[in-house]
């Protein structure tokens, strides 16, 4: 629809202005700097950033009602910077204009409702929010997308060029990383650091396919992290890391998303997230926080943190009951299916806590918690929901396994549905599926294929045929009606198909 078709009330907000100051502001000692250099940490205390807009509050001046109407028009527009993330512009990066925004299709993933016997064996009713379905399929393009939207502002400023991206990846970030970066080739080049071995080798193939310089580093992520970190502190690159306050603010579309999806009616709804670096949990909450403040929500959704038994520094610490008691401590990861989401010392920790205290104490009572799944469930669910009309990855599963402990702990009750985040595509973790059909799990893996979930090819080639079709070597007449007919045969034999 053309912005002159819109209504009359609407058409003034439809398409959004550049708007807001934006700066950063530290977690620890409260301190706020400007967004002209790309700053990670505080120079001052050298804890983590959030983005705040300081003139947030006049979005306060048009009424819930009306931002529900922008958003829903807006999603008629056909302008390519407003389809994605930036649909929230005024949520997401105000300060950035339409021009620099770099739209690749990320966002507005779909909402699939579990299939009916999927809900039956869960025992709770609830939709994937299918996060796979970014272009390369990871929701870390939502935090790209903010992230390099904002650097392309930079570079078409003249105040940065020739940027160096980096980051370290348990896999989906450098892909996500390499490709919107290869979007802007001449003024931004990227360079990924991976865990030698410890990603798929689809996840490896998509920064080698975007031209990316692509290091593998003995250890696991969180080694991988210190490196980047020490790169960021010692030379000029720009850290794509979800450090990186920008790509928090992107996928805060996420919450945006279902808040739309669910007509702005989430009181009975509970958001299942897994955690890994505790970047996506962030934004999860602080989007819905956003939303809820301006009053387009009124009410905020029960948000469940889940981790792998083998990954769990998040659930270890909020196990305390007692706040004042609570202590973070970093854990050392065992193999987990749930691969990108491996990390022992989540770089967001302290937003986290700065930002469920907040939730909670908003809400009135506890509405953020946490909990831990094995790795056996995980993968589990993730073939049980795969075969049931779905495309969760593993860490879908580890979503899907987590609902249903909330129900077995009484987390969640009867009448609350449930949206699970499966952040990437099947596909990336196919060779998860692999070992498990194959039953070659190393031991530290404590995963025992069930028969059930196994599935494997067949492969037909009749014994008694003396010939069979070959690439370029065609079979002809009679003897390839022999093939047909005898290959038919077996096939049918194993599927015990009647005859017409
Ligand atoms: C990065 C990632 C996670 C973990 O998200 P964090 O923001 O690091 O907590 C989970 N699943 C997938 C598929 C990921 O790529
Ligand atoms: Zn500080």
């Amino acid at each position: 629809m053309k912005p002159e078709d819109f209504p009359q009330k609407i058409k003034p907000f439809i398409i959004p202005a550049q708007s807001g100051d934006v700066a950063y502001r530290c977690l620890g000692c409260g301190q706020e700097y400007g967004i002209e250099k790309l700053l990670y940490t505080c120079p001052d205390c050298r804890e983590v950033l959030l983005l705040y807009d300081k003139e947030f509050d006049r979005l306060k001046e048009i009424p819930g009602e009306t931002w529900r109407k922008i958003f829903d028009y807006r999603r008629m527009l056909n302008i390519p910077s407003l389809k994605g993330i930036y649909l929230y512009h005024e949520f997401i990066g105000p300060i950035v204009p339409l021009e620099s925004i770099v739209y690749l299709g990320e966002g507005r993933t779909p909402v699939i409702e579990a299939s009916t016997y999927l809900q039956e064996k869960a025992g709770a009713r609830f939709w994937f929010k299918n996060d796979g379905q970014n272009p390369s399929a990871s929701f870390k393009d939502r935090g790209m997308a903010s992230a390099l939207s904002y650097i392309n502002h930079l570079v078409q400023k003249g105040s940065v060029k020739d940027v160096l991206a980096i980051c370290a990846s348990t896999g989906d970030t450098s892909a996500a990383a390499a490709l919107y970066s290869s979007y802007l080739k001449s003024n931004v080049k990227s360079a990924v650091l991976l865990p030698h071995k410890k990603v798929t080798p689809q996840q490896l193939s998509q920064p080698l396919g975007s031209g990316a310089a692509v290091f593998e580093i003995p250890g696991v992520f969180d080694d991988c992290m210190k490196v980047v970190e020490a790169l960021s502190e010692k030379y000029s690159v720009a850290l794509l890391n979800s450090k990186n306050a920008w790509r928090i603010l992107g996928q805060e579309s996420y919450s945006y998303e279902i808040a739309q999806d669910f007509e702005y009616t989430l009181s009975n709804l509970a958001v299942f997230v897994p955690i890994g670096n505790a970047g996506n949990i962030t934004s999860v909450i602080s989007g819905f926080l956003k939303f809820y403040a301006i009053g387009i929500i009124d009410s905020l959704p029960k948000i469940i943190g889940v981790q792998s038994e083998h990954a769990n520094p998040v659930y270890r610490y909020y196990l305390e009951p007692v706040p004042e008691k609570r202590h973070f401590k970093p854990i050392t990861v065992k193999p987990s299916v749930a691969q990108a989401a491996m990390i022992g010392n989540p770089v967001s920790m302290p937003r986290v806590i700065h930002l469920v205290n907040e939730y909670n104490s908003l809400a009135g009572r506890q509405k953020i918690f946490f909990l831990e799944v094995t790795e056996q469930d995980i993968i589990d669910w993730e073939l049980t929901a795969n075969r049931n009309g779905h495309i969760a990855c593993t860490h879908g599963g580890e979503t899907l396994a987590g609902l249903v402990k909330a129900k077995e702990l009484g987390i969640i009750d009867a009448n609350e549905t449930a949206v699970l985040d499966s952040t990437a595509h099947a596909l990336k973790f196919s060779i998860f599926q692999e070992m498990y059909f194959e039953n070659s799990f190393s031991e530290e893996y404590s995963i025992k294929p069930r028969p059930e979930l196994i599935n494997k090819p067949v492969f037909v080639y009749p014994e008694d045929l003396e010939n069979v079709p070959a690439p370029g070597n065609p079979l002809k007449g009679k003897e390839f009606e022999l093939f047909v007919n005898r290959v038919a045969d077996e096939i049918a034999k194993s599927l015990r198909l009647k005859p017409v």
